[in-house]
């Protein structure tokens, strides 16, 4: 560790975002990247404090303080060797992982933890920019085929390290172009998608063949890819959403939010759009129900869009400013989140229920919302709605971003007879092993719908169980 008083002396400073008044008229990134002084700075905040609570916190299990030691001591090239040696892709959660690591940082005991996700993005980013970062195809090959189905981050990740132990990797996708929901779900101002295309572009050039439009299960049937490859692994993410089966529901101008957002990316990334008129919100008055990141990201587009004004409303109740005694650190604090797109000018509104949808002449008018209590209950809380609370909300746009509730079961699933769980999500076993020979599962597939760190560990996690699958000597002994 360089500078052991460094967090005594050292205030955390973040890079900060672009000003609102500027960001709303683009889609560009928000958030900015901190010069290379006040970077090294920032990492010397970091205590090496013997018990790594950030890394216990980290689905990827990232060395934090090791790398941002190495960072402090301006060894940028040796502070991402570190860093990628667990992380295929820091570019994406340096960017938009919410950093659990963070909130298990041992300074947010009593100060503010150091920025150990800016610092992972710095860090890569100085990586790609310096061309340190460059294409390393196996020098081996196994002779092996995998085809991974599903070009999210968990599919990224597996096809990435699956390629790099020498085996032939097909990484299929149903969309035109690879990357999941980082692609069509995250909008720009949170991840740029020449980030993503920057990251295809290197694994392409180390050998994963990437076949887009194709979707498997519907396009060519499941049991032709399991027949022609070794081992296969199933990444499709979890994109069935939830719905809001009220009164009203069948009403012009209710969407999910996902449908939203994928617009307005592909228009982003100059991709046609399935619709004669693409979902907009100009000049409509919006009603975001779900008050989650989803919501989130529908409420900073919607902004974009120039709509004319933006509602988010939210079951739950406002979460507290600080934590409360049940929710300690080191575990992720639930406190209330203002995210860039918040800042960017909407109305919140917490405990309420949707009661039904008000329309004319088939449109949407208007979200008809009454307020509710929560309970602590033995075991759980209960809700209760409080009488004489109904009001409307006036809407010509509604966007649910209620969650998702399993991976879609048309086409793929269904075509294989995959073993599901009790949510209907790919059921596997602990070395990622579905239910099907030689076929494995990763990401929110297998989860439920979740982070990206998540589904990227989920990814390393498979692709180290195919790599030893395909290791194993077969029934006749030809290894
Ligand atoms: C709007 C939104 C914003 C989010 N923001 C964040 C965030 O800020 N930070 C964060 O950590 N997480 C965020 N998440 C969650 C994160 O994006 C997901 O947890 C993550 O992408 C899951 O990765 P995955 O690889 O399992 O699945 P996905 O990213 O969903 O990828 C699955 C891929 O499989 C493809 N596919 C499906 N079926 C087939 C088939 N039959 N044949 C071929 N291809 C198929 C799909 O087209 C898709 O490309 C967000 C999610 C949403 C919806």
């Amino acid at each position: 560790m360089g500078d052991i008083t460094g967090f005594l002396k050292i205030k955390r400073k973040e890079a900060g975002n672009r000003p609102v008044v500027e960001r709303i008229y683009d889609f560009s990134e928000v958030e900015q990247i901190l010069n290379s002084e006040d970077r090294i700075l920032q990492a010397a905040r970091c205590m090496d404090c013997g018990v790594p609570f950030c890394h216990w916190n980290c689905a990827v299990d990232n060395l934090i303080p090791e790398w941002n030691d190495l960072l402090f001591r301006g060894d940028w090239k040796a502070a991402y060797r570190r860093l990628s040696a667990t992380n295929n892709f820091p570019e994406f959660t340096g960017r938009i992982c919410p950093a659990p690591c963070e909130h298990s940082c041992v300074l947010n005991i009593q100060l503010e933890s150091v920025t150990i996700r800016e610092n992972e993005v710095a860090i890569v980013e100085k990586a790609f920019s310096e061309g340190y970062i460059k294409p390393i195809p196996p020098t081996n090959r196994t002779g092996k085929k995998i085809a991974v189905i599903g070009s999210g981050p968990s599919g990224m990740a597996a096809a990435d390290l699956l390629n790099r132990a020498g085996h032939e990797v097909t990484l299929f996708e149903k969309e035109a172009k690879a990357g999941g929901l980082l692609r069509y779900g995250v909008p720009d101002f949170k991840l740029s998608k020449a980030v993503i295309d920057r990251r295809l572009d290197l694994m392409v050039k180390e050998g994963v063949s990437i076949r887009t439009n194709m979707n498997i299960g519907t396009d060519i049937s499941v049991q032709n890819i399991v027949n022609q490859y070794d081992a296969i692994c199933i990444a499709i993410g979890s994109a069935m959403p939830r719905d809001l089966m009220i009164e009203g529901r069948a009403l012009n101008g209710i969407h999910f939010a996902l449908d939203f957002l994928v617009a307005q990316n592909k228009i982003n990334g100059g991709e046609s759009v399935d619709t004669a008129l693409p979902l907009n919100a100009k000049e409509k008055r919006v009603v975001v129900i779900g008050g989650g990141d989803t919501g989130s990201d529908c409420v900073g587009t919607a902004i974009r869009q120039k709509a004319s004004g933006v509602t988010q409303i939210e079951i739950l109740p406002k979460p507290p400013m600080v934590r409360t005694p049940d929710n300690p650190w080191p575990f992720y604090a639930k406190v209330m989140k203002t995210t860039t797109s918040h800042e960017e000018g909407c109305e919140r509104i917490w405990s309420v229920s949707t009661a039904r949808f008000t329309g004319a002449e088939g449109n949407v008018t208007g979200v008809e919302i009454e307020d509710v209590e929560w309970q602590m209950t033995e075991p759980g809380c209960s809700m209760n709605i409080i009488p004489d609370t109904r009001r409307i909300i006036e809407a010509d746009l509604v966007l649910l971003a209620l969650g998702f509730v399993h991976p879609v079961s048309d086409g793929l699933v269904d075509e294989l007879c995959v073993e599901l769980d009790v949510q209907k999500n790919i059921k596997t076993e602990k070395g990622h092993a579905t239910s099907i020979p030689k076929v494995f599962a990763a990401g929110d597939a297998v989860s439920g719908a979740s982070l990206v760190v998540r589904a990227i560990a989920s990814g390393r996690r498979a692709a180290i169980e195919i790599d030893r699958f395909l290791r194993l000597p077969s029934d006749d002994g030809s290894g």
